[in-house]
């Protein structure tokens, strides 16, 4: 119901769970975040990590704090559960760890997609099909977790265009933030039928932030771009770039800066 995610060459994750907290006015029934351990502190072992909860948002934040994750990469989510009870298996953000046998233990550190997702996937069961037929292990009952294996199965070295392919895929409505283990210095996004909005921090400390609502960034920048239909972003700590569906670059005249109170 809820998205929060940025990058920055500081540490992201106490402005995702504040953020998380500015849209638990929406409503949620369970709420998670994922890092890129090392997109901070290359001396932490690499690799994605995450926490979930079926409580609240405090909870949610015991947890990162016990866990001490600290990262310059990170997406957090709430979700209103439409496809799949409320548990944690099924709480954002999932998780492509490729195509592998049933079973397999495999070590979280070891996912390559990570994502969140607001909205409705329509086409879930056909492509849920395509993608076990290829070898992927779903570990939910949510329509979210195809996007994740789908964006694997398109990944060949660069994460934007995995997702620019992935979303000509897609049926239905969504807001989306994704990172992938090959790339702890980048976050991708997009959105058609749900709202997403990117946030801006200009200056030494650059970050940019994509959220579903400019309140969840109330207090960490006041420069929002109003994403459109069907808008794909990639972003750095210290560069953005807004494309239309097809990947064609949008000019900062098409997608302005606003200032917001
Ligand atoms: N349809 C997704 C799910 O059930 C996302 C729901 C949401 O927008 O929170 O997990």
């Amino acid at each position: 119901c809820g998205i929060v995610a940025g990058i920055s060459t500081h540490d992201v994750v106490p402005t995702l769970l504040q953020g998380l907290q500015r849209l638990e006015y929406r409503g949620y029934d369970s709420c998670g975040l994922a890092v890129h351990m090392g997109s901070l502190d290359p001396s932490q072992p690499a690799g994605l990590h995450r926490t979930r909860s079926t409580a609240r948002v405090a909870q949610l934040s015991a947890q990162v704090a016990q866990e001490q994750l600290h990262a310059g990469t990170g997406i957090a989510h709430t979700r209103w559960a439409t496809h799949g009870a409320p548990t944690e298996d099924n709480a954002h953000p999932h998780f492509s760890f490729g195509p592998h046998a049933p079973g397999a233990a495999l070590p979280e550190s070891s996912a390559r997609v990570a994502l969140v997702h607001n909205g409705i996937i329509e086409n879930y069961e056909t492509l849920r099909a395509e993608l076990q037929a290829k070898g992927y292990q779903f570990s939910s009952e949510t329509d979210t977790e195809v996007v994740a294996h789908l964006i694997d199965s398109l990944y060949d070295g660069d994460l934007f265009d995995a997702l620019r392919q992935a979303t000509a895929r897609l049926q239905g409505a969504y807001a989306l933030a994704v990172m992938h283990r090959h790339e702890p210095h980048r976050l991708v996004g997009a959105r058609a039928g749900s709202p997403l909005v990117l946030g801006i921090v200009p200056g030494a400390g650059a970050a940019h932030y994509v959220a579903s609502d400019a309140m969840a960034l109330s207090g960490v920048t006041d420069q929002i771009v109003y994403l459109e239909e069907g808008d794909l972003v990639d972003l750095q700590a210290g560069r953005y770039w807004i494309c239309d569906s097809t990947g064609r670059s949008l000019t900062p005249a098409q997608r302005p800066v606003h200032t917001v109170q």
